[in-house]
């Protein structure tokens, strides 16, 4: 059943709703050509999901609502945050459409001294909307409760000091891969509890300058390797958000 998400709150006390969004008016209506008596499910910003049976739209959407009884927790435990650097306008898009169905919460975008793409400081905010909105509509193919944000943060420098207070940061950095360092990743899986932020930073196509991973290093980043294969930049991070999968969806904690 396909699902949607608005900006209304599911009230708790009422088993009907009317949604004023146009663009899913006309998405659903225009588009889909929903009848009344059709099926969806609908989430709001407190990750309250519903069946939905629409029952009008002469004006707007007006749903009669049937609470889920065998609803699962789409969402991590824990908070897992990717940020890559900028790479070609294909592959960002990738990246978001793919970490978004494999439960990333956020997705940072910044520039490294490799990138082989800068973004302009005026194009920006119409970049990020556009990856925004493919985050959710991924986030709502998959049956996601949230939609992940997309952020941009224009030097690693920056990125390090605006993201000073998450739990575990971490490098992917495939030097340490080569040297069988792989477990220090499992090391700090069997540390992380629920509720706590995790971030993996991944370098472009040419890798990470050796002077940013020393600065990564100096502002407490743990270079972590991703198995004994060099992966493309924008596989690395769909491996790391797998195997924290496994860890927290699959294995038995
Ligand atoms: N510098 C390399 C490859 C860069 S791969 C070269 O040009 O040959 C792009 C990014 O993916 C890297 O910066 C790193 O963050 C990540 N990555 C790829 N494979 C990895 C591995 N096995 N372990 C850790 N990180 C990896």
């Amino acid at each position: 059943m396909q699902q949607y998400f608005i900006n209304e709150i599911i009230p708790q006390s009422s088993d009907k709703i009317e949604i004023l969004d146009n663009d899913l008016y006309k998405h659903l209506i225009k588009v889909l050509r929903m009848k009344i008596g059709d099926e969806c499910l609908l989430v709001d910003t407190h990750q309250h999901r519903v069946k939905a049976v629409l029952r009008n739209y002469e004006e707007s959407l007006e749903f009669d609502l049937k609470e889920l009884t065998d609803d699962i927790d789409t969402e991590f435990p824990i908070i897992p945050i990717i940020a890559c650097a900028l790479s070609k306008k294909d592959k960002l898009e990738w990246i978001a459409q793919k970490s978004t169905e494999m439960g990333v919460k956020k997705i940072i975008f910044f520039d490294s001294r490799f990138s082989v793409m800068k973004w302009d400081e005026k194009s920006i905010n119409k970049k990020l909307s556009r990856l925004q909105e493919i985050v959710k509509n991924a986030a709502q193919q998959s049956h996601r409760k949230l939609i992940p944000e997309v952020l941009y943060v224009k030097s690693l420098k920056e990125l390090i000091k605006s993201y000073e207070d998450i739990d575990y940061k971490l490098v992917a950095y495939e030097e340490v891969a080569k040297k069988g360092q792989a477990s220090q990743l499992s090391q700090v899986f069997d540390k992380l509890d629920n509720n706590q932020s995790i971030m993996c930073l991944f370098g472009p196509e040419g890798g990470f300058d050796p002077t940013e991973i020393d600065l990564l290093v100096k502002h407490n980043y743990l270079k972590v390797g991703l198995g004994p294969r060099i992966l493309r930049a924008e596989t690395a991070p769909l491996y790391f958000l797998g195997v924290l999968s496994y860890k927290f969806d699959l294995a038995l904690r």
